[in-house]
């Protein structure tokens, strides 16, 4: 196998060269912003899909602008470099796309206007990394961060502290994946990943306004609902109606769908994934590789046309 290469310094290079100085503003101060992009083998096409590009990089620069991070390309633009930087690495497998933009400058100074951007890409293969079986999840005694204490809706770097520790609470406790609330005491998300309930056959799932990331994999959940007939809410949810939903499941780039079968060591319904989330997670595992006709327009082509 070659040498894995990123695309750093608007070119690109092998990855274990892309380096940055110790004294990196993004480094000392967590001012950067980030996407995660999934690309999926499709051995019958001989052909690697990326998932959603376009939103994933227009939420990117969405994120840059909320932190005065300047960003050279367009979304197009670096749709382009995430097929070139896919097609260097010659990768024909599932891998995993992680576009960073920050604050360059070696600088000691708390601010955000006035310090040098830079743009960085790598991609590294990635299969799954939750139990597809059924997760375990923690109401963490962590809340998911406010609006406006650092934005929520926006993918920062730093931000993710708030991931970590309720993540690693969790495991440590036994489980799989830490489900947060917000400063009212309601649900938001997981540590990194959307939250969807099923009560009495409506698919219901948090408002942006719960200080969730607004994931583009939410969005495709609502898509596939609606295309299968699935009413959806979009509402407060109650920790308490966790325990009693009749389906959990979590969505996200990295989790992709997966089901929730217990919610601090409460059983949710029979303990198994419900049929509505195997019935969304088989048409998403199908519109993921290309396969689905309906969505094709979801996944970018990176080796054909
Ligand atoms: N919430 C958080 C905090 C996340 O990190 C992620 C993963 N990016 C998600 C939700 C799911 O977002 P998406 O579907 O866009 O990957």
């Amino acid at each position: 196998m070659s040498e894995t290469m990123a695309f750093f310094n608007n070119r690109l290079m092998p990855l274990k060269d892309a380096n940055v100085n110790i004294a990196t503003h993004a480094f000392n101060y967590g001012t950067g912003v980030f996407e995660g992009l999934r690309a999926y083998w499709n051995a019958e096409q001989e052909d690697l899909f990326i998932v959603q590009a376009a939103p994933h990089f227009a939420r990117l620069l969405r994120s840059a602008r909320l932190l005065h991070i300047d960003v050279p390309y367009t979304v197009e633009e670096l749709v382009s470099r995430t097929v070139e930087l896919l097609r260097a690495n010659q990768f024909r497998q599932d891998v995993y796309i992680r576009p960073l933009a920050y604050k360059a400058d070696a600088a000691i100074k708390v601010g955000l206007s006035g310090i040098q951007s830079a743009f960085a890409m790598f991609a590294l293969p990635m299969g799954d990394y939750v139990p597809m079986q059924g997760i375990k999840a923690q109401v963490s005694s962590w809340r998911r961060i406010a609006d406006n204490m650092i934005p929520s809706r926006a993918k920062v770097t730093g931000a993710y502290v708030n991931a970590a520790l309720s993540s690693d609470q969790a495991k440590s406790d036994g489980y799989d994946e830490a489900i947060l609330l917000g400063d009212d005491g309601q649900v938001s998300e997981a540590s990194s990943a959307n939250l969807f309930m099923v009560r009495q056959g409506t698919l219901i799932t948090t408002p942006v306004t719960a200080d969730i990331l607004e994931g583009i994999t939410r969005q495709v959940v609502f898509d596939l609902a609606k295309h299968q007939g699935i009413p959806t809410e979009i509402r407060p949810v109650d920790r308490t109606e966790l325990y009693q939903a009749d389906e959990l499941f979590l969505c996200g780039t990295g989790v992709q769908l997966a089901g929730i079968v217990e919610v601090d060591r409460r059983p949710i319904a029979d303990g198994k994934p419900g049929p509505i989330t195997s019935a969304l997670q088989t048409r998403y595992f199908r519109l993921v590789r290309g396969q689905d006709d309906e969505f094709r327009r979801y996944v970018t082509p990176v080796y054909g046309s």
